[in-house]
């Protein structure tokens, strides 16, 4: 009734189970399962697969003022609000190094968070915008990143890891704010800052 392969990898199990009642032997078939052979290894990727990864680019938007955002709709529509009682640091965090940009709290030791650390998501729009500034002569710095702590609103997704802060001092911020959206952030804001930071661009994404 069941064969047995040459290579022995498909084994089927017939469990028969049986179980007295008053009246009958009632049989079950608990399984039949086959036993597949291993899989081939795969090499986990590496920083140089990623840097492969080619992503096709958003157009440039013409232009991109001081005090707007893309696309014109709310942030927490468009990467969707904060929800820290879903938020796992351990599961949803990354770190990025890349010695193309300049990280704040690497050049500030009074400075306890990590400006390297990010939301898994966030990962693949701030590779690209560090190779597109690259390409132009920058350097991006990357000022806030993950913040977990008071700095920012109670609502803002740098608690969660999916909201940066950019600026380049080679590049001016309207030509920074444009990368990012080729870059595929999904919310790019041209900020021109508060009384605590100066202008930059703050880019999130979605979870
Ligand atoms: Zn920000």
């Amino acid at each position: 009734m069941y064969q047995t392969t040459h290579n022995g990898w498909m084994k089927r199990h017939v469990v028969m189970l049986s179980v007295g009642c008053t009246s009958a032997i009632v049989v079950f078939f608990v399984g039949v399962s086959r036993i597949q052979p291993p899989q081939g290894r795969h090499e986990a990727l590496d920083m140089m697969d990623i840097d492969e990864v080619v992503m096709p680019l958003r157009q440039a938007p013409s232009s991109f003022p001081r005090g707007t955002y893309r696309p014109n709709r709310r942030e927490s529509e468009v990467s969707g609000a904060i929800d820290l009682g879903t938020f796992s640091p351990g599961r949803d965090l990354t770190y990025v190094e890349d010695d193309r940009a300049w990280w704040e709290s690497d050049n500030d030791s009074g400075d306890t968070e990590c400006d390297h650390t990010v939301h898994h998501s966030l990962r693949l729009p701030l590779e690209t915008t560090i190779q597109l500034v690259a390409e132009r002569g920058g350097v991006l710095k990357v000022q806030d990143s993950y913040r977990p702590h008071l700095v920012h609103n109670p609502k803002s997704l740098h608690k969660e890891g999916r909201a940066i802060d950019l600026t380049c001092n080679e590049l001016p911020l309207e030509e920074l704010a444009k990368i990012c959206w080729q870059a595929g952030f999904d919310w790019v804001y041209h900020e021109k800052g508060s009384r605590n930071n100066g202008p930059h661009i703050h880019a999130s994404v979605a979870r």
